[in-house]
């Protein structure tokens, strides 16, 4: 028993003294301020009843023995009814023998700290709720009989933990088999209870596979060592045996490790990892296809020009165009401002430099020649284009140049933001090319017209007989009425006058008739096909006549221009005619007829033959422009491949299309009018 009953007194803390069957002994100043009653009221009563103790957390009817030391939260009434928590510490003293002769008790009013405890309820009520919802799987682990183990190994004289896991993945067995798990959230019933919690983490060895075991051994040592997480990415498996790819986190900080308990976290990154892998594949892929191709290929970092775009656009200026004409520097700025960054071995080929490392150059040295092209590009850029593609004069490191067709294309299949991948082909070759396939085509088309002769050499003989006929007859009139005595002058003049315009006329023919024989280069130039319509229709009306059929024309006014080779157009036209007239054979005569319609269509101009023949099977119609296809005795089917092939070279279409009614056969050319955006020669290479 205290010596010193004043201390007792003085001290801030209840402190009462209890006999063996718990009566109250002594009871100081504090503890009649906490519980109201004086020493004299409780003095010999049961503590316990007085005021009516229980105490939190253990149930009423099991108290804990009265020797022994305890510490607690009791609830206790003072007298005025009012409950007081107190934070009670016992202990027993006077210990002579096997008994004790009483208890001292210090208590410690905490009835205040009610509110506080409330907020950690609170905190606590949230933490749970955060450790629920969470969409990441967790688990508070118990260290103890892990860490029990590893003191074991270490007073066994194992000094190197590291080695001693790495190389026994038994003994990483053996401690995962030692984790408690206290609890677990729901994410981690599905996650690896596939819903099921009942089985779950009977032994944490069920869902950690071989090839994780060293994960588990770091983050044991990563603890021991006082880091305070822990993280790497590993499998688990389900309670099903399912694989999947996790990332594992472990909260570890020392004081938590000191009381045995760490937080686990466990996040389900297969898709995650599945993307990952699908986006490294393919951008191998793409690696693979960019350093292989056969095209020569280059990687160009715009991402400084697109800022500069960016700020030209802040900054208010939406017509780059005018941007550049008032900046002339712009463009050669712009071009330093992109670098080459890669480049496969085709690239290194075509610019002719010994090593890749030599192609890494400012692009300005790239398109020196090529400025105009740069600008158009840039257009392109600005206006938001992602490909573009452009015929360009290229200049190589050497200094040589080269005809480059290059195609572009921006935000492509690698992940770099502003990088560009163009593929550039060496056009010279090409442009060769379409030269001599220009030339031939040409000479197929003056076989083709030479044919087209030999069938009109009837009715050219007859056009131009005719005036030569005129001519003569008109001539031995002239020669009578000047050996008259008294000529009539007007007769004389009117006479000269005709004969003058059938000569005009037969030279006429003659010079369409040559036109047509002569093996000329076309001449491409803006048309009006209705021109050229009625011209190709006074050549060929006189054959079809001789065949019993007329030819209508409707034209169409106010069409938009074509660009055209006047004679090719004319030839189409006279072929696709005596084709009509041909297949009108068997037709009555007074059916036989031609319509020829000029007409716009979807923007462009349109020739349309419709006639009253025998028509076109199915089985021929897939045949037509087949070269040497023919249905007719002494044919020679190259008529139809060879007006394909010319208005083709014009950028037209022609074909078989649905005749209307009373109509058999309709053939259509389309030819695209002459315009901005698509217009001559921007677009389209001129056939040579
Ligand atoms: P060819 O006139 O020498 O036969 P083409 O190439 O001009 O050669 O024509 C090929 C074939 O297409 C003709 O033999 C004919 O069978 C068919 N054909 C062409 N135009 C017509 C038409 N207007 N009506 C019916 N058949 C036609």
């Amino acid at each position: 028993m205290p010596k010193n009953d004043d201390m007792l007194q003085l001290s801030p803390e209840s402190i009462v003294l209890l006999g063996a069957k718990g009566e109250v002994l002594a009871w100081n100043a504090a503890s009649e301020r906490l519980y109201g009653w004086s020493s004299d009221d409780v003095v010999g009563s049961n503590m316990r009843d007085r005021l009516r103790c229980t105490i939190e957390g253990i149930p009423a009817d099991s108290p804990p023995p009265l020797f022994d030391p305890f510490r607690g939260v009791f609830r206790r009434f003072a007298r005025d009814g009012s409950m007081r928590r107190v934070d009670v510490f016992r202990m027993p003293y006077g210990v002579t023998g096997e008994t004790p002769s009483g208890i001292v008790e210090f208590g410690r009013d905490i009835t205040q700290n009610i509110q506080p405890s409330r907020v950690l309820e609170k905190v606590s009520h949230r933490y749970e709720n955060l450790f629920n919802a969470m969409p990441a799987s967790f688990w508070h682990l118990e260290l103890l009989g892990a860490t029990a183990i590893v003191s074991q190994w270490r007073e066994e004289g194992i000094v190197d933990l590291h080695g001693y896991l790495a190389g026994n993945p038994a003994a990483v067995r053996t401690l995962i088999g030692q984790m408690k798990i206290l609890s677990f959230n729901e994410r981690t019933v599905e996650l690896f209870g596939e819903g099921r919690r009942d089985a779950l983490f009977e032994d944490l060895n069920q869902v950690w596979p071989d090839e994780s075991l060293h994960v588990f051994a770091s983050s044991v040592l990563a603890a021991l060592n006082r880091h305070e997480t822990y993280s790497a990415e590993c499998t688990f498996l389900t309670l099903s045996g399912a694989r999947f790819d996790a990332l594992f986190t472990a909260s570890m900080p020392w004081p938590e490790v000191q009381r045995g308990q760490v937080l686990v976290g466990v996040v389900d990154i297969s898709e995650t990892r599945r993307a990952r892998k699908e986006a490294e594949a393919s951008e191998q892929r793409y690696l693979e296809l960019f350093n292989s191709s056969p095209a020569a290929n280059v990687e160009i970092d715009c991402s400084q020009l697109d800022n500069v775009l960016a700020r030209l656009r802040l900054s208010g200026v939406d017509d780059l165009g005018a941007y550049m004409d008032a900046h002339p520097d712009f463009v050669e700025e712009a071009l330093d401002s992109c670098t080459v960054v890669a480049v496969n071995a085709s690239f290194v080929h075509l610019m002719r430099v010994a090593t890749r490392e030599y192609a890494f150059i400012s692009l300005r040295r790239y398109w020196a020649r090529a400025l105009p092209a740069y600008r158009q590009f840039l257009l392109a850029r600005f206006s938001g284009l992602t490909t573009y593609e452009s015929q360009v004069l290229m200049t190589r490191p050497g200094g040589t140049t080269f005809n480059c067709l290059v195609s572009s294309v921006y935000q492509p299949m690698t992940s770099r933001p502003g990088v560009m991948i163009a593929s550039l082909a060496d056009v010279s070759e090409m442009s060769r090319a379409r030269q001599v396939l220009a030339r031939t085509r040409s000479d197929l088309a003056h076989a083709g017209r030479v044919a087209v002769l030999g069938e009109l050499a009837a009715s050219i003989v007859h056009e131009v007989s005719q005036p030569l006929t005129a001519i003569m007859l008109d001539s031995q009139t002239v020669l009578r009425t000047l050996n008259h005595p008294a000529p009539d002058h007007a007769e004389l003049r009117e006479l000269a006058s005709r004969s003058s315009a059938q000569a005009i006329r037969a030279t006429e023919i003659l010079a369409r008739i040559h036109s047509m024989a002569k093996r000329a280069e076309p001449i491409y130039q803006p048309l009006g096909i209705n021109r050229t319509v009625l011209d190709a229709v006074a050549v060929v009306r006189d054959e079809c006549r001789r065949m019993g059929t007329e030819i209508e024309t409707v034209l169409a006014e106010g069409l938009p221009l074509v660009i055209g080779d006047d004679v090719q157009l004319q030839q189409v036209v006279i072929n696709l005619s005596l084709n009509a007239a041909q297949a009108m054979k068997h037709t009555p005569e007074r059916l036989r007829n031609i319509r020829i319609t000029t007409l716009e269509r979807e923007g462009g101009v349109c020739v349309v033959v419709d006639d009253m023949g025998a028509g076109v099977t199915a089985r021929q119609a897939k045949r037509l422009f087949d070269s040497f296809f023919t249905t007719k005795e002494g044919g020679l089917g190259i008529g139809l491949p060879i007006c394909r092939s010319l208005i083709e070279a014009h950028g037209g279409t022609i074909a078989l299309e649905l005749a209307p009614a009373a109509w058999s056969t309709r053939f259509a050319v389309t030819l695209p009018p002459l315009a901005a955006g698509n217009g001559w020669p921007v677009t389209r290479p001129a056939p040579q």
